[in-house]
């Protein structure tokens, strides 16, 4: 039996005419550009994450651009960041005029590490992007404590509805940071039918900004303030998310019934570390990620057992050949380079059947003889 990693197909199955519908009616009523759609499921994803606001824009990667852009950060700024995470979290750093400082990872969780932070600042740190790896959060209370009161960028492209106990109460990715950043590309665990993002923030001031930099940085109309960009939300996409989100608590729930599922047929195999989830976390597992001992060789097994797996990432940001002129080698961030080399990601999808994992977990286990 043939396992995707994603099956995409599956979920549309199960909210087709609810979707459908919600497409429609933005196709009768001819308003494809922010409007009433948007609005509402900004709302809607400003509840779910305990923010005052929550301003669509067009893309994940859009997300960290509007929110660099709005705390000023640019030529010549530092931003510290994780090497160990989709491209994007540096590339808009870079994009903004900025050099991306990397620190090193917890071989844990893959998160970053606060103590790292706190080392890493210098006079030219103008801020921080940690990113909710995997599903789940980064220790953002303790990034935001090493950050010493610079703003903290929290990048949950690949984690809304997660959440994190701090101080005894449930604090939602995005909810404490500076600002928060999600994608809604269609891989995503919130995906939409084309690209989407969101930027979370409680700071009114910064929403007003974000408002204006995803409109060409004019307030009103043709009159310009600063210099911004076309990234708005899509209704189509806000439509179909829209749809979507009452869904997600229990998607969520069926991923982390899944993991639950790999971790106990896995716990046997001593050449595989699974997933480890801080004590303080509640992650949406976005990917059910181990390390595995010859990785690539059980990559391919899978593959030719018809298993879809994944390898997020193969090589870390900071040994990437576009950053070469930062002067990073190899050796500078050990635990994130040691992961590049033994990380697999297996099918953790929500619609995912028990046979399925059992296949998965099987085909894993007799890999290794187990
Ligand atoms: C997917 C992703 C992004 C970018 O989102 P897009 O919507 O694809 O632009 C940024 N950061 C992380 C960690 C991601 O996983």
């Amino acid at each position: 039996m043939p396992v995707p990693l994603l099956d995409l197909k599956a979920q549309h199955a199960t909210i087709r005419d609810s979707v459908v519908a919600a497409m429609l009616k933005v196709v009768d009523d001819q308003a494809f550009i922010l409007g009433e759609p948007v609005e509402r499921l900004e709302r809607a994803v400003g509840a779910l994450s305990h923010t005052a606001h929550a301003i669509g824009c067009a893309n994940g990667t859009d997300a960290l651009l509007l929110a660099l852009r709005a705390l000023d950060v640019g030529r010549d700024d530092e931003v510290i960041t994780t090497p160990f995470t989709f491209f994007a979290t540096a590339g808009t750093i870079h994009n903004v005029g900025a050099r991306a400082v990397f620190v090193d990872i917890d071989p844990a969780t893959f998160n970053i590490r606060p103590d790292a932070v706190g080392v890493a600042i210098t006079p030219r740190t103008k801020a921080v992007t940690a990113v909710d790896l995997f599903g789940q959060m980064a220790p953002i209370e303790q990034v935001m404590t090493a950050a010493r009161g610079l703003p903290v960028i929290e990048d949950a492209a690949q984690s809304i509805g997660a959440r994190r106990q701090v101080g005894g109460t449930w604090r939602m990715a995005g909810e404490l940071a500076t600002i928060g950043t999600f994608s809604f590309f269609p891989s995503k665990n919130l995906g939409g039918y084309g690209d989407g993002g969101m930027i979370v923030t409680q700071d009114d001031a910064l929403a007003t900004r974000l408002k204006r930099l995803r409109v060409h940085g004019g307030a009103k109309q043709y009159f310009h303030d600063e210099v911004g960009y076309n990234s708005r939300l899509d209704a189509l996409q806000a439509a179909v998310l829209d749809a979507k989100l009452p869904h997600l608590a229990q998607w969520s729930a069926a991923r982390r019934r899944n993991a639950a599922w790999y971790d106990q047929a896995l716990a046997g195999v001593p050449e595989i570390v699974r997933p480890a989830i801080d004590p303080a976390n509640e992650s949406i597992y976005n990917q059910y990620t181990l390390r595995a001992d010859r990785r690539d060789a059980l990559q391919a097994h899978l593959k030719a057992k018809g298993i879809g797996t994944s390898i997020y990432y193969p090589l870390p940001l900071h040994l990437q050949p576009c950053f070469a002129y930062l002067g990073y080698r190899a050796g500078q961030c050990p635990e994130a380079e040691r992961a590049a080399q033994e990380v697999l990601s297996l099918p953790v999808y929500p619609e995912l059947t028990e046979a399925q994992l059992a296949e998965v977990a099987s085909a894993v286990r007799g890999f290794y003889g187990r």
